[in-house]
Formats: C-alpha cells, sequence, structure tokens
C-alpha cells in the first residue's frame, strides 16, 4: 500500500524548488539580454540551446567593433541589439578564433559592412578545417549545414583582415587591443584586451561552465597561455560561452585543467591502459565536482577533456 503524501513535504519542496531557481535564477536571466560593462562596451550572453556564443561590441567614435561573429542565427539576434546601444555602424567583427559559432555569421557582417578581422592562426584553422570552402572535400560547415538552416542558407566568409600577434583600435579615447597569447582551444585564439576598463574578452580560451570543447587546441600548452592571459590584471572577465566574472573566471578554468592533467598524469606515469584510465573518470568527476572553484567546468563526461591529455602525453587514443 502506498504512503499517502505527508503534508510537511510540500514546504520542503516548495522551498528546496525556491533555492534551486534562486541559484539557476541568475546564470539563466542573463541570457539573450544586453549588459553594459563599461560606457561603450557591451556583452551579450548566446543561448547555447541554439549553440550561440556570446557576444561582446564597442562603440568608438566613428564605428563599432563587434566581438564574434557567432552563428547565422546568433548574428541575426544581436544586430538589432547593437543598433539599440548606437547609431554608428559595424565596421569591423572579430573572430576570436574560427570554429562556427564564432564564425559561421561573417557573411551577415560582411553583407552589413563590416571587415571580419582575426589573427592568422585563427585563418590557418580555418584552411584546415573548412576543406570544402578551400577546393577539396566537404568539411566542417558542410556537416554543419546538413544540421542548421542558418549555415545552409549563407555562406562561409573567411576573415580578412589579419594580425599575427597583436594589433590595436585606438580613437584617441577609447584603445582596444586584439592580442595572439599562446596555442589554446585552437591554434589561433584570439584575445580582446581593454587596458584604461581592464576589460578582457576571452572566446573559447576562456568557457565559465562545462562548455569546454578541446578537439583543437593543446591542453598543456592551453595551460600556459592562460598563465599569460592571467598576467594582463584583467577586472572582468568575458568569456566565450557562459556569464560573464572576474578575475576568477581564468583562474578557475586554469585550474581545472591542471587538476584533470595532474590526475591523468599520475596514472600515465602508472602505467595504466587506456581502458584503465577511462575506468577512473566517474570516480575522477566525482573528485573534482568536490573542489568548489572548478566544480562548474567538469562535464557530465570527463572522456574528451581526459582522452586528449592523455594523448598529449603519448599515450593511445580511448577504447570506444
Ligand atoms: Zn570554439
Amino acid at each position: 500500500m502506498k504512503t499517502p503524501p505527508r503534508f510537511s513535504s510540500a514546504p520542503i519542496t516548495f522551498a528546496l524548488a525556491a533555492l534551486v531557481s534562486a541559484v539557476v535564477a541568475p546564470l539563466t536571466a542573463q541570457i539573450d539580454t544586453v549588459q553594459t560593462i563599461a560606457p561603450g562596451v557591451y556583452f551579450h550572453q548566446g543561448d547555447l540551446r541554439r549553440g550561440h556564443s556570446n557576444n561582446g561590441w564597442i562603440v568608438f567614435a566613428d564605428y563599432v567593433l563587434v566581438i564574434e561573429a557567432n552563428f547565422p542565427s546568433g548574428a541575426k539576434v544581436v544586430m538589432p541589439k547593437i543598433k539599440e546601444t548606437s547609431d554608428k555602424p559595424v565596421r569591423f567583427a572579430f573572430n576570436t578564433h574560427h570554429h562556427g559559432d564564432h564564425a559561421y555569421g561573417n557573411q551577415l557582417w560582411a553583407d552589413a559592412g563590416a571587415t571580419i578581422v582575426a589573427n592568422q592562426g585563427a585563418l590557418d584553422e580555418m584552411k584546415t578545417a573548412e576543406t570544402g570552402f578551400f577546393g577539396g572535400s566537404p568539411g566542417r560547415w558542410e556537416g554543419a549545414a546538413k544540421n542548421r538552416p542558418d549555415v545552409a542558407e549563407t555562406k562561409l566568409k573567411p576573415p580578412s583582415l589579419l594580425f599575427p600577434r597583436e594589433m590595436a583600435f585606438d580613437d584617441g579615447q577609447r584603445r582596444v587591443e586584439l592580442k595572439w597569447l599562446g596555442v589554446a582551444h585552437t591554434k589561433g585564439d584570439g584575445f580582446v584586451w581593454l587596458p584604461k576598463e581592464k576589460i578582457f574578452f576571452t572566446g573559447d580560451a576562456c568557457v565559465n561552465g562545462p562548455h569546454n570543447f578541446v578537439g583543437d587546441g593543446n591542453i598543456a600548452e592551453w595551460i600556459k597561455t592562460l598563465e599569460a592571459a592571467k598576467k594582463l590584471g584583467a577586472e572582468k572577465v568575458v568569456p566565450g560561452h557562459g556569464p560573464i566574472g572576474g578575475p576568477e573566471v581564468l583562474v578557475d578554468q586554469q585550474r581545472y585543467f591542471v587538476e584533470l592533467q595532474r590526475r591523468i598524469k599520475a596514472l600515465a606515469d602508472a602505467k595504466k591502459s587506456p581502458a584503465d584510465v577511462k575506468a577512473a573518470l566517474p570516480a575522477m568527476a566525482t573528485e573534482l565536482k568536490a573542489i568548489a572553484n572548478i566544480a562548474r567546468f567538469v562535464p557530465v563526461s570527463l572522456a574528451a577533456h581526459a582522452e586528449k591529455i592523455y594523448v598529449e602525453l603519448g599515450g593511445a587514443p580511448f577504447p570506444k
């Protein structure tokens, strides 16, 4: 026989629901809304359910520089919102790197009059990944177009204004520096640094949540690049995905990789096989989630991150 519901459970459930929503609400409430970080500097947190990256934009005397082209559908979300904050034209759209959620919207920005900017490494990466566009067999774009009408309806537009290590936008009032600081999430990650405001846009070299994709970069180098990034002394850190934060976002992102790398290295040093390492991952995830500052970076499965590190250390890929 079923036990009838007890009256006392209702308030507990209610209180729990309120607690959960109090924790979740500040994170989700920011999605698809414009936040002013400093006068003329804006942040728009992309909707990950649509695959969208975050965007930022900076208003100069004569033009707007937008950070990330986003997917075409993401560009369409953010374009009218930029117009609400400034009547200046978007003259430059910066790809922090070559991934679709940061660069596939380029055509839309170019059609609206913008020049697409990236570091040389991002174009090099694009040439490797986008074999279809660059004269070879179908590449990532063609794969994405099968699932995304917004991609299928548009065309890949590579960046055309390139810098090797650094370039600056400076109108005498405002200064914005684009920087390449080393291999991280990809070989071509560009950062955006506002030295006066101490605001730092990181692209996916730094995310704020379980959003790290490690398929293209190098985690050992990534840790070093984040060390260089920390040295700038940012007060506000705008990640490629997830909510805006302070310098702790860079610290925590780096620590997540350091803690994971330390554990995988211990197993590799003990000559554990790929299958052994894979079997150790659920317990490892529990351990990492118990570290308060990095718990939010632990994904549902550690397999991709752990395998990447294990292979970087000279090991073989994990069994499927
Ligand atoms: Zn990315």
